[in-house]
């Protein structure tokens, strides 16, 4: 078997697997992406994608549309509860919602399809960069000129990143005799918000804090669950961290980190998929290229935006602001309130 590979990436992600694409189509053909799980796999996530997200994917040649797809009509906005505003979608920037196992699975195919050798079943033990040499699981030891770490928030790559502050997310998905429509609820969390969509029967709910240890989440969740007055399984509720902030895009010239294991992902809206897809395709471009300094520009330039977003979150979830926000905004400037909406948590991006 071959233990020698030009590039090595870790997690079959959307990072990963936009890395491996980008590199087979600039002509880097010696790729092999480890992935722990088998396809196809859970993966949390609200499932909302943005017109540029829908875009990233279609360029690799990427049905989305066979998944699962529905278009977003709008959005009812809620205070601790109570209804403050729906959003029609004439202010917002089209926003879908998709479901999220299909379109990694899809993804996956994809990239077979393509030529990627891509082992499952399969992660990393140990790594030991001054050999260029990671050591897997079933006592297999491959070697690499460039490894990249696409192994999301909590994976391997995680351990060589300074950052450790992030935002907790939560969910779980069950049918539900509901009618479409999707609810973003403010004041459940202090610093976050939950969700409620209701699509063809399927309801997933879900929330996001930045992670404070010792919050019972299961509680708060159980807590907002019962004041909808919805009942399900919690033992099917999942929860994953996003990052807050970027982090190291290089190591010792020749380790990469893309997608959430790089922090490429909005701290306040937790978009990720995006960036995820975008940071694989500049981590490629600079492998090819052999120029780590312009995926290191790209990923600072990146986190000057979530700091950003971090600071707005600050402000934002201060709770004078929200009370303004929700009890005076949107009753008197709903219109700025869609704008403000639409930029921020739609993600004109
Ligand atoms: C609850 C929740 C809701 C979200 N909702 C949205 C949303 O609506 N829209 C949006 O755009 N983004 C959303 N996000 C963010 C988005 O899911 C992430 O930004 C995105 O998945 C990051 O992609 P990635 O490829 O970097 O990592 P991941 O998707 O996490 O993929 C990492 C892969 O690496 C594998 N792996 C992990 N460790 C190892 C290892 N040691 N060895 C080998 N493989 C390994 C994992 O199995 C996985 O397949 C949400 C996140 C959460 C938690």
């Amino acid at each position: 078997m071959k233990t020698h590979y030009q590039v090595i990436v870790v997690g079959a992600g959307p990072s990963g697997l936009a890395t491996a694409l980008n590199l087979r189509q600039q002509g880097v053909d010696d790729i092999l992406v480890l992935e722990k799980k088998t396809f196809p796999r859970y993966k949390c996530c609200a499932g909302y994608i943005t017109n540029k997200t829908k875009t990233a994917y279609e360029q690799f040649g990427l049905d989305i549309g066979a998944c699962h797809y529905t278009l977003i009509k709008d959005f009812n906005i809620f205070y601790q509860l109570r209804g403050v505003q729906t959003i029609p979608n004439r202010f917002l920037y089209t926003n879908r919602k998709i479901d999220r196992v299909e379109l990694d699975h899809s993804f996956f195919l994809l990239a077979k399809m393509r030529g990627i050798a891509v082992w499952e079943d399969t992660y990393i033990e140990c790594h030991e960069p001054d050999k260029n040499q990671v050591l897997l699981n079933q006592e297999r030891t491959v070697t690499y000129e460039y490894l990249v770490f696409a192994d999301g928030t909590t994976g391997f790559g995680s351990r060589y990143q300074p950052e450790k502050r992030r935002n907790i997310a939560m969910q779980v998905t069950f049918p539900a005799d509901r009618r479409d429509a999707i609810g973003i609820h403010f004041g459940i969390t202090p610093k976050g918000y939950a969700w409620v969509s209701s699509y063809q029967g399927i309801t997933n709910v879900g929330l996001t804090d930045v992670y404070t240890p010792g919050r019972d989440y299961r509680a708060v969740f159980a807590n907002f669950l019962d004041r909808l007055e919805l009942s399900c399984d919690l033992r099917e509720l999942r929860a994953a961290f996003t990052p807050i902030g970027t982090g190291l895009p290089v190591m010792d010239q020749n380790v990469f980190f893309v997608g959430d294991a790089v922090g490429a992902c909005d701290p306040l809206t937790l978009s990720g998929l995006r960036y995820s897809l975008k940071s694989g395709e500049k981590c490629a471009q600079s492998i090819r290229t052999g120029n780590p300094g312009r995926y290191r520009r790209y990923i600072r330039t990146l986190g000057i935006r979530f700091k950003m977003m971090t600071v707005l979150q600050r402000l934002f979830y201060r709770k004078p602001i929200l009370w303004l926000t929700f009890n005076v905004g949107c009753r008197y400037f709903s219109g700025l309130m869609a704008f403000a909406f639409n930029h921020f948590f739609v993600n004109k991006k």
